[in-house]
């Protein structure tokens, strides 16, 4: 899998190539779906929701220019594959699930595995986990019509968001925005099709 679609679809940074190799992915999906987990493509997780296809976790994680002292937010902890990949790089993250069932697989399967980097809290993402802000980046993992603004508040100055941005009825275009002496710089990174942010999200 890393080969041919993390590596062969241009992701080059060293450390999220490693971390790719190094999480099981198949820990991270039910077991009907275990002889699928090392394809390119997303998976039913329960609930409805999907874990992420493997090169966008890789892209995602490489728009976040991550060196491994970081402090991260994830919103949208899902099965816990992405927050494990993030934790296999940086020193700190912490991760926000909104539905309680998906928050509380995810929290018991992180301790089995023994990260104990990773914090995971059950709420609405929207509103960021003022906190442990500022964050050196922050992930979004669903998709929303516009950048929460508490989140982007507790991104810190040089700090990277990435989120899935669009329609959540359709695709959406991957985009990483740059905070700057309180402007935004945007870089787009292509289409993208995630489950939408529900919540106060769904609401504007
Ligand atoms: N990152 C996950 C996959 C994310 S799927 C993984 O690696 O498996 C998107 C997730 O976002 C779902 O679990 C969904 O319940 C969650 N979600 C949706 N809206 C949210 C919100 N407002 N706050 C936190 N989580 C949210």
């Amino acid at each position: 899998m890393v080969e041919k679609d993390i590596k062969g679809r241009g992701i080059k940074d060293e450390k999220v190539i490693n971390a790719m190799l190094k999480v099981k992915r198949h820990l991270f999906v039910e077991k009907k779906y275990l002889d699928k987990a090392y394809g390119d493509h997303p998976l039913p997780i329960g609930e409805g929701q999907t874990i992420s296809q493997p090169y966008v976790v890789a892209l995602m994680t490489e728009a976040l220019c991550l060196r491994g002292n970081e402090r991260v937010l994830e919103i949208g902890t899902g099965s816990g594959y992405q927050a494990a990949v993030l934790a296999e790089i940086v020193k700190e993250v912490y991760t926000i699930e909104i539905r309680k069932g998906l928050y509380e697989m995810a929290k018991e399967r992180l301790k089995k595995l023994g990260y104990k980097n990773v914090y995971v809290k059950h709420g609405d993402g929207y509103f960021g986990w003022k906190e442990y802000s500022p964050f050196d980046a922050i992930m979004i993992t669903a998709s929303a019509n516009h950048i929460p603004p508490p989140l982007l508040a507790q991104l810190k100055e040089g700090g990277r968001l990435v989120i899935p941005l669009g329609s959540t009825f359709f695709y959406q275009n991957l985009i990483v925005v740059t905070k700057q002496k309180n402007s935004f710089t945007v870089r787009e990174l292509g289409s993208v099709l995630f489950v939408p942010m529900i919540g106060e999200a769904s609401k504007r």
